[in-house]
Protein backbone atom coordinates (compact mmCIF):
# COMPACT_ATOMS: atom_id res chain seq x y z
CA UNK A 1 0.00 0.00 0.00
CA UNK A 2 3.30 2.23 0.71
CA UNK A 3 3.63 2.38 -2.36
CA UNK A 4 0.81 3.84 -3.66
CA UNK A 5 0.15 6.72 -1.06
CA UNK A 6 0.45 10.07 -3.46
CA UNK A 7 3.11 12.56 -2.64
CA UNK A 8 0.65 14.82 -1.66
CA UNK A 9 -0.59 12.38 0.76
CA UNK A 10 2.52 11.44 2.35
CA UNK A 11 3.76 14.99 2.92
CA UNK A 12 0.61 16.31 4.92
CA UNK A 13 -0.46 12.38 7.03
CA UNK A 14 2.48 10.29 7.01
CA UNK A 15 3.72 11.44 11.00
CA UNK A 16 1.10 12.07 13.66
CA UNK A 17 2.28 15.48 14.42
CA UNK A 18 2.09 16.10 10.57
CA UNK A 19 -1.50 14.26 11.06
CA UNK A 20 -2.60 17.00 13.70
CA UNK A 21 -1.42 19.77 11.78
CA UNK A 22 -3.57 19.11 8.86
CA UNK A 23 -6.33 18.65 11.08
CA UNK A 24 -6.09 21.80 12.75
CA UNK A 25 -5.63 23.23 9.72
CA UNK A 26 -9.23 22.12 8.59
CA UNK A 27 -10.86 22.80 11.79
CA UNK A 28 -9.54 25.99 12.62
CA UNK A 29 -8.43 27.59 9.18
CA UNK A 30 -8.20 31.10 10.44
CA UNK A 31 -6.21 29.82 13.41
CA UNK A 32 -7.34 28.21 16.76
CA UNK A 33 -10.62 29.31 18.55
CA UNK A 34 -11.46 28.28 22.34
CA UNK A 35 -14.58 26.63 21.80
CA UNK A 36 -15.66 27.72 25.11
CA UNK A 37 -15.14 31.19 24.67
CA UNK A 38 -13.80 31.99 21.40
CA UNK A 39 -10.71 33.52 22.53
CA UNK A 40 -7.70 32.96 20.27
CA UNK A 41 -5.02 32.62 22.97
CA UNK A 42 -4.07 29.32 23.82
CA UNK A 43 -1.02 27.41 24.43
CA UNK A 44 -0.25 23.66 23.70
CA UNK A 45 0.73 21.81 27.15
CA UNK A 46 2.58 19.17 27.61
CA UNK A 47 -0.46 16.99 26.95
CA UNK A 48 -0.46 18.29 23.24
CA UNK A 49 -3.98 20.09 24.20
CA UNK A 50 -5.02 23.66 23.51
CA UNK A 51 -5.06 25.42 26.79
CA UNK A 52 -7.04 28.71 26.19
CA UNK A 53 -5.68 31.62 28.54
CA UNK A 54 -8.54 33.00 29.19
CA UNK A 55 -11.14 30.79 30.12
CA UNK A 56 -8.55 27.61 30.40
CA UNK A 57 -10.45 25.06 28.84
CA UNK A 58 -8.24 22.45 27.49
CA UNK A 59 -9.15 21.56 23.88
CA UNK A 60 -7.70 18.55 21.73
CA UNK A 61 -7.90 19.02 17.92
CA UNK A 62 -10.08 15.20 17.78
CA UNK A 63 -12.76 15.90 20.50
CA UNK A 64 -15.57 16.39 18.86
CA UNK A 65 -14.72 14.65 15.43
CA UNK A 66 -15.20 11.39 14.20
CA UNK A 67 -11.73 10.38 14.37
CA UNK A 68 -12.32 9.77 18.49
CA UNK A 69 -13.52 6.26 20.28
CA UNK A 70 -10.82 3.84 17.70
CA UNK A 71 -7.43 3.76 19.45
CA UNK A 72 -5.44 3.89 16.55
CA UNK A 73 -2.87 6.04 15.13
CA UNK A 74 -3.74 9.26 13.28
CA UNK A 75 -1.61 7.87 10.64
CA UNK A 76 -3.36 4.82 10.31
CA UNK A 77 -6.94 6.71 10.35
CA UNK A 78 -5.86 8.68 7.60
CA UNK A 79 -4.49 5.38 5.35
CA UNK A 80 -7.93 4.19 5.95
CA UNK A 81 -9.29 7.21 4.59
CA UNK A 82 -7.23 6.95 1.51
CA UNK A 83 -8.10 3.01 1.20
CA UNK A 84 -11.55 4.06 0.95
CA UNK A 85 -11.45 7.11 -1.22
CA UNK A 86 -8.85 4.91 -4.07
CA UNK A 87 -10.63 1.85 -3.85
CA UNK A 88 -13.63 2.73 -6.55
CA UNK A 89 -16.33 0.37 -4.60
CA UNK A 90 -14.63 0.79 -1.39
CA UNK A 91 -13.64 -2.32 1.09
CA UNK A 92 -15.27 -4.61 3.29
CA UNK A 93 -13.72 -4.89 7.08
CA UNK A 94 -12.16 -8.42 6.36
CA UNK A 95 -10.24 -7.50 2.99
CA UNK A 96 -9.19 -4.07 4.92
CA UNK A 97 -7.90 -6.49 7.96
CA UNK A 98 -5.38 -8.05 5.56
CA UNK A 99 -4.07 -4.89 4.10
CA UNK A 100 -0.34 -5.17 5.35
CA UNK A 101 1.37 -1.95 7.67
CA UNK A 102 3.10 0.32 5.12
CA UNK A 103 5.32 0.79 7.44
CA UNK A 104 5.83 -3.12 8.86
CA UNK A 105 5.30 -5.84 5.97
CA UNK A 106 4.90 -8.29 7.92
CA UNK A 107 2.02 -6.90 10.46
CA UNK A 108 -1.64 -6.06 9.19
CA UNK A 109 -2.40 -2.41 9.46
CA UNK A 110 -5.81 -2.93 11.60
CA UNK A 111 -7.11 -5.64 13.14
CA UNK A 112 -10.84 -7.10 11.79
CA UNK A 113 -12.51 -5.61 14.65
CA UNK A 114 -10.80 -2.26 14.44
CA UNK A 115 -11.50 -2.24 10.53
CA UNK A 116 -15.13 -3.23 11.13
CA UNK A 117 -15.40 0.21 13.69
CA UNK A 118 -13.76 2.03 11.50
CA UNK A 119 -15.51 1.56 8.52
CA UNK A 120 -18.65 2.06 10.63
CA UNK A 121 -17.49 5.08 11.57
CA UNK A 122 -16.07 6.09 8.52
CA UNK A 123 -19.74 5.07 6.75
CA UNK A 124 -21.33 7.15 9.90
CA UNK A 125 -20.30 10.79 7.97
CA UNK A 126 -21.76 9.64 4.46
CA UNK A 127 -25.26 10.57 4.69
CA UNK A 128 -26.07 12.53 1.42
CA UNK A 129 -27.80 15.68 1.93
CA UNK A 130 -30.94 16.75 0.21
CA UNK A 131 -28.63 20.53 -0.50
CA UNK A 132 -27.65 18.95 -3.62
CA UNK A 133 -28.77 21.06 -6.56
CA UNK A 134 -31.68 19.79 -8.20
CA UNK A 135 -31.58 19.21 -12.05
CA UNK A 136 -34.34 17.31 -14.46
CA UNK A 137 -36.68 14.83 -13.58
CA UNK A 138 -36.63 12.96 -10.52
CA UNK A 139 -37.61 9.01 -9.91
CA UNK A 140 -38.76 7.55 -6.92
CA UNK A 141 -39.55 3.81 -6.28
CA UNK A 142 -39.66 1.40 -3.26
CA UNK A 143 -37.25 -1.46 -4.21
CA UNK A 144 -36.14 -4.84 -2.41
CA UNK A 145 -32.93 -5.29 -1.39
CA UNK A 146 -31.69 -9.07 0.23
CA UNK A 147 -29.91 -8.42 3.47
CA UNK A 148 -28.02 -10.91 6.21
CA UNK A 149 -30.50 -11.38 8.80
CA UNK A 150 -28.35 -11.87 11.82
CA UNK A 151 -29.98 -13.70 14.19
CA UNK A 152 -28.40 -14.66 18.18
CA UNK A 153 -26.02 -16.87 16.41
CA UNK A 154 -24.67 -14.74 13.63
CA UNK A 155 -26.09 -15.12 10.43
CA UNK A 156 -29.52 -16.71 9.74
CA UNK A 157 -30.29 -16.43 6.25
CA UNK A 158 -31.65 -13.51 3.74
CA UNK A 159 -34.17 -11.04 4.54
CA UNK A 160 -35.69 -8.54 1.69
CA UNK A 161 -36.51 -5.00 3.10
CA UNK A 162 -37.83 -1.86 1.49
CA UNK A 163 -35.94 0.30 -0.07
CA UNK A 164 -37.06 3.83 -1.12
CA UNK A 165 -34.83 5.34 -3.80
CA UNK A 166 -34.92 8.67 -4.79
CA UNK A 167 -32.74 9.58 -8.17
CA UNK A 168 -32.42 13.12 -9.92
CA UNK A 169 -31.50 13.53 -13.34
CA UNK A 170 -29.38 16.12 -14.90
CA UNK A 171 -31.16 18.41 -17.46
CA UNK A 172 -29.57 16.08 -20.32
CA UNK A 173 -31.18 13.31 -18.95
CA UNK A 174 -27.87 11.63 -17.18
CA UNK A 175 -28.04 10.39 -13.49
CA UNK A 176 -27.04 13.34 -11.21
CA UNK A 177 -28.03 12.34 -7.79
CA UNK A 178 -29.31 9.28 -5.79
CA UNK A 179 -30.69 8.64 -1.97
CA UNK A 180 -31.58 5.42 -0.74
CA UNK A 181 -33.25 4.75 2.76
CA UNK A 182 -34.77 1.82 4.19
CA UNK A 183 -38.47 2.04 4.97
CA UNK A 184 -40.57 0.20 7.07
CA UNK A 185 -43.21 0.06 5.24
CA UNK A 186 -44.86 1.36 1.75
CA UNK A 187 -47.73 3.83 3.40
CA UNK A 188 -48.03 7.19 2.20
CA UNK A 189 -47.57 8.23 5.87
CA UNK A 190 -43.57 6.53 5.55
CA UNK A 191 -43.03 7.13 2.21
CA UNK A 192 -43.79 11.12 2.25
CA UNK A 193 -42.17 11.74 5.34
CA UNK A 194 -38.96 9.81 3.39
CA UNK A 195 -39.56 11.73 0.42
CA UNK A 196 -39.82 15.14 2.32
CA UNK A 197 -36.11 14.45 4.27
CA UNK A 198 -34.80 13.70 0.82
CA UNK A 199 -35.51 16.27 -1.37
CA UNK A 200 -35.28 18.91 1.78
CA UNK A 201 -39.09 19.85 1.63
CA UNK A 202 -39.00 21.34 -1.85
CA UNK A 203 -42.38 20.33 -3.59
CA UNK A 204 -43.21 21.20 -6.94
CA UNK A 205 -40.76 19.41 -8.80
CA UNK A 206 -41.82 16.48 -11.24
CA UNK A 207 -41.37 13.37 -9.93
CA UNK A 208 -42.12 10.07 -12.00
CA UNK A 209 -42.67 6.49 -10.87
CA UNK A 210 -44.10 3.43 -11.98
CA UNK A 211 -47.86 2.80 -12.77
CA UNK A 212 -50.21 1.78 -10.29
CA UNK A 213 -47.38 2.53 -7.66
CA UNK A 214 -47.65 3.73 -3.88
CA UNK A 215 -46.77 7.33 -4.71
CA UNK A 216 -50.38 8.09 -5.67
CA UNK A 217 -50.44 10.81 -3.50
CA UNK A 218 -47.96 12.81 -5.06
CA UNK A 219 -50.22 15.36 -6.61
CA UNK A 220 -52.14 15.72 -3.66
CA UNK A 221 -48.68 16.61 -1.88
CA UNK A 222 -47.57 19.56 -4.27
CA UNK A 223 -45.50 17.66 -6.46
CA UNK A 224 -46.03 17.44 -9.97
CA UNK A 225 -46.85 13.50 -10.39
CA UNK A 226 -45.69 12.31 -14.02
CA UNK A 227 -46.45 7.85 -14.45
CA UNK A 228 -43.75 6.38 -16.39
CA UNK A 229 -45.19 3.86 -19.26
CA UNK A 230 -43.51 3.06 -21.41
CA UNK A 231 -38.94 2.89 -20.71
CA UNK A 232 -39.72 2.63 -16.80
CA UNK A 233 -37.63 3.99 -14.15
CA UNK A 234 -34.24 3.77 -15.95
CA UNK A 235 -32.31 5.71 -13.83
CA UNK A 236 -33.76 4.16 -10.48
CA UNK A 237 -32.78 0.71 -12.37
CA UNK A 238 -29.57 1.61 -13.04
CA UNK A 239 -29.16 2.85 -9.37
CA UNK A 240 -30.55 -0.99 -8.38
CA UNK A 241 -28.50 -2.29 -10.47
CA UNK A 242 -25.22 -0.81 -9.34
CA UNK A 243 -26.37 -1.05 -5.68
CA UNK A 244 -26.85 -5.10 -6.36
CA UNK A 245 -23.47 -5.41 -7.75
CA UNK A 246 -21.55 -3.72 -5.00
CA UNK A 247 -23.14 -5.21 -2.35
CA UNK A 248 -21.85 -8.41 -3.89
CA UNK A 249 -18.65 -7.98 -4.76
CA UNK A 250 -17.80 -5.45 -2.11
CA UNK A 251 -19.80 -6.94 0.85
CA UNK A 252 -20.82 -9.91 -0.07
CA UNK A 253 -22.77 -12.06 3.18
CA UNK A 254 -20.86 -8.70 5.45
CA UNK A 255 -24.24 -6.17 5.17
CA UNK A 256 -26.40 -7.28 7.77
CA UNK A 257 -30.15 -5.65 8.37
CA UNK A 258 -29.05 -3.82 10.96
CA UNK A 259 -26.35 -1.33 9.47
CA UNK A 260 -27.82 -2.01 5.97
CA UNK A 261 -28.53 2.07 6.49
CA UNK A 262 -24.75 2.66 6.89
CA UNK A 263 -23.89 0.72 3.66
CA UNK A 264 -26.73 2.81 1.64
CA UNK A 265 -25.25 5.85 2.81
CA UNK A 266 -21.98 4.55 1.63
CA UNK A 267 -23.27 3.37 -1.95
CA UNK A 268 -24.81 6.78 -2.56
CA UNK A 269 -21.88 9.01 -1.02
CA UNK A 270 -19.96 6.86 -3.83
CA UNK A 271 -22.77 7.20 -6.80
CA UNK A 272 -23.12 10.55 -6.04
CA UNK A 273 -19.01 11.54 -6.35
CA UNK A 274 -19.04 9.28 -9.49
CA UNK A 275 -21.95 11.19 -11.03
CA UNK A 276 -19.87 14.57 -10.44
CA UNK A 277 -16.80 12.53 -11.97
CA UNK A 278 -15.13 13.16 -8.62
CA UNK A 279 -11.39 11.75 -8.27
CA UNK A 280 -10.02 10.14 -5.63
CA UNK A 281 -8.46 12.74 -4.25
CA UNK A 282 -11.99 14.90 -4.30
CA UNK A 283 -13.56 11.62 -2.33
CA UNK A 284 -10.84 11.40 0.16
CA UNK A 285 -10.84 15.26 1.15
CA UNK A 286 -14.81 15.46 1.12
CA UNK A 287 -14.23 12.01 3.88
CA UNK A 288 -11.41 13.84 5.61
CA UNK A 289 -13.85 17.13 5.99
CA UNK A 290 -16.56 15.39 7.14
CA UNK A 291 -14.70 13.23 9.79
CA UNK A 292 -13.29 16.06 11.00
CA UNK A 293 -16.47 18.75 11.30
CA UNK A 294 -19.17 15.85 11.00
CA UNK A 295 -21.46 14.92 14.49
CA UNK A 296 -19.46 12.15 16.24
CA UNK A 297 -21.66 9.04 16.98
CA UNK A 298 -19.99 6.72 20.10
CA UNK A 299 -19.14 3.45 19.61
CA UNK A 300 -22.76 1.95 21.34
CA UNK A 301 -24.11 4.01 18.48
CA UNK A 302 -21.99 2.58 15.89
CA UNK A 303 -22.85 -1.07 17.32
CA UNK A 304 -26.41 -0.10 17.84
CA UNK A 305 -26.16 0.62 13.98
CA UNK A 306 -28.06 4.20 14.85
CA UNK A 307 -27.61 6.90 12.46
ZN1 LIG B 1 -11.60 29.79 26.30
Amino acid sequence: MASSLPFWFNKRFSTEDQCRASIRELRWPEGFRCPGCGSERARINARGLFRCQVCQKQTSELSGTALTGVRVPLVTWFSVLWVMSETPSGISASALAKLPDPDDDEQNLVSYKTAWLLLHKIRGVMQQTSLEPSYGRIEVSVETLDVVELGQFGRQGKKAIQVLVVVKERADGTTGWAYLRQVPDRGPETLRRCLMQALGGATGEEIWSNPGSEFEWLGEAGYRHRIATKMGLLSVNRVLEEVRVWQVRTHWGEMSEKHVGAYLDEFAFRFNHQCRGSSSKDIFEDLVDRVITGKPRTLQEVIRGEA
